[in-house]
């Protein structure tokens, strides 16, 4: 019953035109949670941080969207306190979320878990090089270090106490889940949900399982609301109260639901991709994840493993005609005046700018980027090095 009337109220705030912009603020924002916790909202349903001082250094949880948030990130702590960051816990190994540990680490440590670690140990000369450059000022002090020796890994349970706070560590353990750890702080009740938390914004979800099935994540929501936390930080979206794991469950199921129905129907997938809707979170911003969540169920429903998915790298120069979300998704025209959409992340090496903040329209490039077989992305290529001639 409890589970009902929470719905409601879910459902009623769409409804009611609370959520219908479904989105959080055009600037980031930093607010007190509890005495000594903060979080850092993503601008427009970018990812969130947490950041916990205590008496012995302050711990980061995530490192904010891109370089730019970890920087105001990094002001805001030191507007609250003069203790430096200690560690940095990433709770799921995804740019976004891990990108900016570099700026603190060494000296601080970097906490992941340990299918996040042997990941991080086999990360290409090129995401090596991009880690090293992605802020400047750390190149020289990381030029003869691995992103291995920054980092502490932990297995399922891991809890960190520093200055009198208690901060405990969540790995549900799950074939496929990648490696996402729940943040909990037990006296303040406040949960930092990982890739399971979402709001407002329909989760990343891929048929390659890089971010976990919809199985593992309600396994995750499940283990994480019987904690009845008071706030949730959710990955993206606003920080809320414990009924945000509610909504999440809800969501999934429903997802399954959808795409279980159409198997039954007969409708091939490629159609399934086309027709999933989800129309009760029609306000969620982020659409276009919709066809890979139906991708990524249809594989789970039938049992089946990851989608392996190869790539071929391709080259192009051109001229930048559009760049949005601060320079994530590029479109470049090309001689012949076809169109490329590139997906620039922080694994991307950089050449005549410092970052993708500063990607233009009009500028001059060349690229280095991947094109899976046999499916169009729907972000666009993955891009490996951008070039910027002007
Ligand atoms: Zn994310």
């Amino acid at each position: 019953m409890k589970r009902m009337v929470t719905m409601c109220a879910f459902v009623g705030s769409i409804a009611g035109g609370m959520s219908v912009s479904a989105i959080t603020g055009d600037q980031p924002e930093f607010r007190k949670l509890a005495e000594d916790v903060y979080a850092y909202i993503g601008k427009l349903n970018d990812s969130n941080a947490m950041a916990i001082v205590t008496t012995e250094g302050v711990v980061l949880v995530d490192t904010g969207n891109n370089t730019t948030d970890t920087r105001e990130l990094l002001k805001h702590v030191q507007s609250v306190t003069k203790q430096p960051v200690r560690y940095v816990v990433i709770t799921q190994n995804h740019n976004d979320h891990s990108g900016g540990a570099v700026l603190f680490s060494p000296p601080a440590k970097t906490i992941v878990h340990e299918r996040v670690a042997k990941q991080w140990a086999g990360l290409k000369p090129h995401q090596i090089t991009a880690w090293r450059r992605r802020f400047p000022e750390r190149t020289a002090a990381l030029e003869r270090l691995n992103p291995t020796d920054t980092i502490q890994s932990v297995s399922d349970r891991f809890t960190l106490r520093l200055g009198g706070k208690e901060i405990q560590l969540i790995y549900v353990a799950d074939e496929y889940n990648p490696g996402d750890i729940a943040v909990w702080l037990p006296k303040e009740r406040i949960l930092h949900a990982s890739m399971a938390g979402y709001k407002d914004r329909h989760p990343d979800i891929r048929p390659d399982y890089s971010h976990g099935t919809t199985e593992g994540l309600l396994k995750q929501l499940k283990t994480y609301l019987a904690l009845s936390p008071a706030t949730v930080v959710p990955a993206h979206g606003p920080v809320s109260g414990g009924w945000l794991l509610e909504g999440m469950i809800e969501y999934l199921l429903l997802a399954r639901d959808q795409v279980q129905e159409m198997r039954k129907k007969g409708v091939p997938l490629a159609d399934i991709e086309k027709q999933f809707q989800m129309k009760a979170f029609g306000g969620w911003d982020r659409s276009e994840h919709l066809p890979w969540i139906a991708a990524t169920i249809h594989r789970e429903l039938q049992g089946l493993g990851p989608q392996i998915i190869t790539v071929a790298e391709r080259r192009l120069s051109g001229v930048v005609s559009n760049a949005v979300q601060d320079g994530r998704f590029v479109t470049v025209t090309v001689g012949d005046g076809t169109q490329v959409r590139l997906r620039v992340t922080g694994d991307t090496v950089f050449e005549g700018i410092g970052d993708r903040t500063q990607i233009r329209s009009g500028m001059k490039v060349s690229a280095v980027y991947e094109v899976p077989d046999g499916i169009a992305p729907a972000l666009g290529f993955d891009t490996l090095e951008f070039t910027v001639s002007r």
